[in-house]
């Protein structure tokens, strides 16, 4: 009988004096290279036993070893590139932070700060005091709260002001029962939050009438939600904001708008749709304004709420702002976020603006630059017409004129697959089985590496 290959695999401690394991324990202490290696002994054994072959050296098995080390302390959330030309990309992290809101976040990551502690006083401070101010001045709103997410916000508001003396009815129109995507379906938050919807109307129309005969004593609010990932075309119709609010407000009940992106510029400049803005609801009259930190205010990831200075009051003291309430990062981050719209250099500083207002004779100018440099690396290419979309859940069906690159490839999916798997991974998209960049997502500081991965790709493509 053959003997048995498994029994002369090393030990783990023979391996451990093996030179090169030294200085993998070194560089990864002991306990992770000793599971590192029992994982490479055990794949070895599998092999084996399923393939025979012969027993590697003890340098492959630590050199095995060292790649499985390698794998686990990879982080697997790395910058990428976003070339698909969609601004507001959910995936690839929704909004880049402006320079002066990663500077911000740098300030206060590796130190104390006076997160909860006021400086005048030497006493306790207050968390959403460093964003409050801010948010009132840029808004007009009385008061202000943040919290992780809009989906947060939504949960918080309706936690907190759905139970009023026992009543907890929430008035919502059929064609505002929105999933908004992650599985985040305005019914769920509701029976969630304790409330109880009372859908009214029908899908594609709700009339003013039907908010009024549904009101009675169970009623504490009317929420209403922007269809912030989808169009209804047609026949189709609903009150305003401001209708809304003055059937609120007579009815002595509270107008929650969630309006999604939270639009602080007017999106209809650039060539957009009117996406609703924060402005425009508080002076419609909604009590309670809700939207996202990370779409298009362009800003890390956060839910703000803002309205009525009682309302506002009524959510901060809810324990479940508790739960929700956001770090020291995203404040700072947030805090900067908004100084450019108060200093008024948002469009110019905010990158989510910056590529939204982007003129199309520059979106030409750089993509001819980066079609020189792929022609020079040997790739032929040309300068198309496109679209740009804002993406993120914001104006649905909405797109920007622009000019992306088209790449003739011998497989576009293939071509997808080598830009992936550079050092800073390039996401673009294929068109006409071409691969297609839209320079309009591509940030400055990003095309050098995008030339020196497209280079590679040209390699990888003719090898
Ligand atoms: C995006 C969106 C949300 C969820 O916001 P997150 O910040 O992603 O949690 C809620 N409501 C509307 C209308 C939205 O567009």
């Amino acid at each position: 009988m053959a003997e048995n290959p498994l029994r002369n695999l090393p030990g783990i401690d023979t391996l451990l004096s093996h030179n090169t394991a030294v200085l993998l324990v070194q560089s990864y202490g002991h306990d992770l290279t000793v599971q590192a290696l029992r994982v490479a002994l055990a794949d070895i054994r599998t092999q084996l036993r399923s393939d025979g072959g012969a027993v590697p050296t003890n340098s492959t098995l630590i050199e095995n070893a060292h790649g499985i080390l390698e794998s686990w302390v990879a982080p697997t959330l790395r910058r990428v590139i976003n070339a698909t030309g969609i601004i507001v990309h959910t995936n690839l992290g929704r909004a880049p932070l402006s320079d002066q809101a990663v500077e911000a976040v740098q300030v206060v990551a590796g130190g104390y700060a006076t997160l909860e502690f006021d400086l005048t006083s030497g006493k306790r401070g207050s968390r959403s005091s460093h964003v409050e101010a801010l948010l009132q001045r840029v808004t007009g709103a009385e008061a202000a709260l943040v919290v992780n997410n809009n989906a947060a916000a939504v949960l918080l508001a309706l936690t907190t002001l759905a139970s009023q003396d026992g009543h907890n009815e929430v008035i919502l129109s059929r064609g505002q029962l929105v999933e908004i995507g992650g599985g985040f379906r305005m019914p769920d938050v509701m029976e969630q939050s304790g409330a109880r919807l009372v859908e009214i109307g029908a899908t594609n129309r709700t009339h003013l009438a039907d908010y009024e005969s549904a009101i009675h004593e169970e009623t504490v609010l009317i929420l209403h939600v922007h269809r912030s990932n989808f169009t209804m075309v047609g026949f189709t119709g609903e009150p305003s904001v401001a209708e809304l609010a003055e059937l609120s407000h007579n009815h002595k009940l509270l107008l929650i708008d969630d309006i999604g992106s939270g639009a602080l510029l007017d999106t209809s400049i650039y060539g957009l749709a009117p996406e609703p803005m924060v402005q425009a609801s508080l002076a419609d009259g909604s009590d309670l304004v809700l939207f996202s930190g990370d779409k298009l205010v362009g800003g890390p990831q956060a839910g703000i709420l803002i309205g009525r200075a009682k309302v506002i009051t009524r959510l901060r003291n809810h324990p479940l702002y508790r739960a929700l309430r956001p770090d020291k990062l995203c404040l700072a981050a947030l805090g900067a976020t908004l100084t450019h719209y108060l200093k008024g250099d948002a469009l110019e500083k905010i990158p989510v603006w910056q590529m939204i207002s982007q003129s199309l004779s520059d979106l030409q100018e750089r993509a001819g630059r980066y079609a020189e440099a792929l022609t020079a690396a040997g790739f032929s290419c040309s300068v198309v017409m496109g679209h740009s979309a804002v993406g993120g859940g914001s104006l649905p069906g909405e797109t920007l004129p622009t000019w992306p690159i088209q790449i003739e490839v011998p497989s576009a999916e293939r071509a997808l697959e080598v830009l992936r798997s550079q050092p800073i991974p390039v996401i673009a998209r294929i068109a006409n089985d071409k691969l297609m960049l839209d320079p309009r997502t591509i940030l400055a500081r990003d095309e050098e590496h995008l030339f020196t991965s497209l280079v590679n790709l040209h390699h990888e493509m003719r090898g």
